[in-house]
């Protein structure tokens, strides 16, 4: 039988894509349900049909799936930021799981038994809402023709209003609404997209989770400014920032200029208008493994500006750092390599265990503050250069001789690079710590480790997204006998 747009089926969801999807069979033709859970038999409408399978919209959840619950977000379907908040958690973790699995099976080649073996049980959050600590709202002008906040609606730029994101801090709602309510007042224009003209972009919320504090940073379009006063960047500057001064925890006030025409957020110019230029948060290593992670006392403090990257689920950021410790299995004697290393998190984690750590990250001011951070806690035994992974590594082996006895890597979602796992197998270290926030990619590289000489000694996923696909992977690979390169 053939399906054509707009046909409606009566399908059962059997499985769940990669992209969080539902995923049926109707006379062996496949649909590809978007919003619908696994277990459910739904009507759905056929959006985009091929030959052998069909993309489909939920129109009607018939029978729902015992793993169906009520999401919080009224608005989780039309979002693009969560994909599977109406799965139960506990089976959220169980596809996230499998994911992994499956791509060790099938990208890395890895036979059943081994990752039977291998597979640790993946680490879930205790709370899976209100997990994140930065939250970047845009402004904008909704249909209605009011100043609204909230969120792009699918793939689209026009704004849908909602205050009220349940993967963010419950305090960033009434700091939302305060800045609606003085721009409203006080004439304060939001930015159009398409003309280029008026001032409010974006409002970025960060939160120690730690410390308390609180961070808010107005990106603006600097190009409204003459219509101020002097020193002011916004109309009725003193009376904004006298209201967000008496939140709870309020630290720092500021403003990025961003008069480009883009979709990057914020601005490079950044300016403090009340109080610090930064909040603070403390990061806790805890021995994974024991039941229910205690901390081991030991602990990092970092400073953290409107423009640093700096993980967004604090407590979940904890356990994949502390893994990655305990699979480097460290004694105080050797020296170690953290590629791609941010603003130096994992090596600083590294460096409390290690003779030396040596971190290597492309963004420069990444790197600035990796040194500033190791500064501030005290830690003499790490460097950091700035290049390309695949760049400074074989540099630094193949002219300067330093070789490693441990290597982590912490690549974003493409992987490594080629050169990057040659010069690693060069180096030849006893362990290699692959920390992933992408398992198709890892499995891949993986792979070119393995075949290279090093064994797939441990996997544990780390869920750091919780109502997301998305899902963190550490991976431990010990050396074998490896080959003359
Ligand atoms: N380990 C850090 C950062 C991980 S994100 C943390 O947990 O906070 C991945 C990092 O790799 C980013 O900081 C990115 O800027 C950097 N990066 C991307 N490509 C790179 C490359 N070719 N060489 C080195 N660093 C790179």
């Amino acid at each position: 039988m053939e399906y054509k747009k707009n046909d409606t089926v009566i399908v059962t969801i059997e499985d769940i894509g990669s992209d969080g999807e539902g995923i049926g069979k109707v006379d062996g033709f496949t649909l590809f349900v978007k919003d619908a859970v696994i277990g459910d038999t739904v009507e759905a409408k056929i959006m985009k049909a091929k030959k052998n399978y069909a993309y489909a919209r939920l129109e009607k959840v018939i029978t729902p799936s015992p793993f169906r619950v009520e999401p919080k977000c009224a608005y989780h379907r039309q979002c693009g930021g969560c994909q599977i908040q109406a799965l139960s958690y506990e089976k959220q973790l169980e596809f996230k799981a499998n994911k992994v699995r499956n791509h060790l099976l099938r990208i890395g080649g890895f036979e059943q038994e081994l990752l039977d073996k291998v597979m640790e049980p993946i680490v879930g959050m205790e709370e899976p809402y209100h997990y994140r600590n930065k939250a970047q709202y845009p402004v904008g002008v909704g249909k209605d023709g009011r100043i609204v906040t909230g969120f792009y609606a699918g793939r689209t730029h026009s704004i849908i209003a909602n205050t009220e994101c349940y993967l963010g801090v419950p305090g960033n709602k009434a700091i939302l609404e305060l800045i609606l309510d003085y721009m409203k007042r006080n004439g304060v224009t939001a930015y159009n997209e398409e003309t280029g003209e008026g001032c409010v972009r974006h409002v970025l919320i960060r939160t120690g989770f730690t410390s308390g504090e609180i961070m808010v940073c107005l990106v603006i379009n600097g190009r409204d400014r003459k219509r101020c006063k002097a020193g002011e960047y916004l109309p009725v500057q003193e009376k904004l920032l006298e209201e967000l001064a008496q939140i709870t925890g309020m630290t720092s006030v500021s403003v990025s200029i961003n008069t480009e025409k883009t979709n990057v957020i914020m601005g490079k110019e950044i300016h403090t208008l009340w109080g610090e230029e930064t909040i603070s948060d403390v990061i806790h290593v805890r021995d994974m493994s024991r039941e229910g992670y205690p901390l081991t006392g030991q602990e990092l403090c970092f400073k953290i500006s409107p423009l640093s990257f700096y993980q967004v689920n604090p407590v979940q950021t904890e356990k994949l750092y502390s893994l990655a410790l305990e699979y480097a299995g460290l004694t105080g004697e050797e020296t170690v390599w953290d590629l791609y290393c941010g603003i130096g998190t994992i090596s600083l984690f590294l460096a409390d265990k290690a003779k030396q750590v040596y971190g290597v990250e492309i963004v420069p001011q990444a790197i600035e503050d990796a040194k500033e951070n190791a500064k501030r806690n005290g830690i003499t035994n790490a460097q950091f250069f700035v290049g390309k992974a695949e760049e400074v590594l074989p540099q630094k082996y193949e002219k300067e001789g330093i070789y490693a006895d441990v290597i982590v890597v912490d690549p974003p979602r493409k992987g490594c690079d080629e050169a990057c796992l040659n010069t690693m197998l060069k180096m030849h270290p006893e362990r290699i710590v692959y920390v992933s926030c992408d398992s198709a990619t890892m499995a891949r590289d993986v792979k070119i480790l393995c075949d290279g000489g090093y064994e797939l000694k441990k996997v544990r996923p780390v869920d750091q997204f919780g109502h997301t696909v998305h899902v963190e992977t550490s991976v431990l690979l010990a050396k074998t006998n490896v080959r003359e390169v």
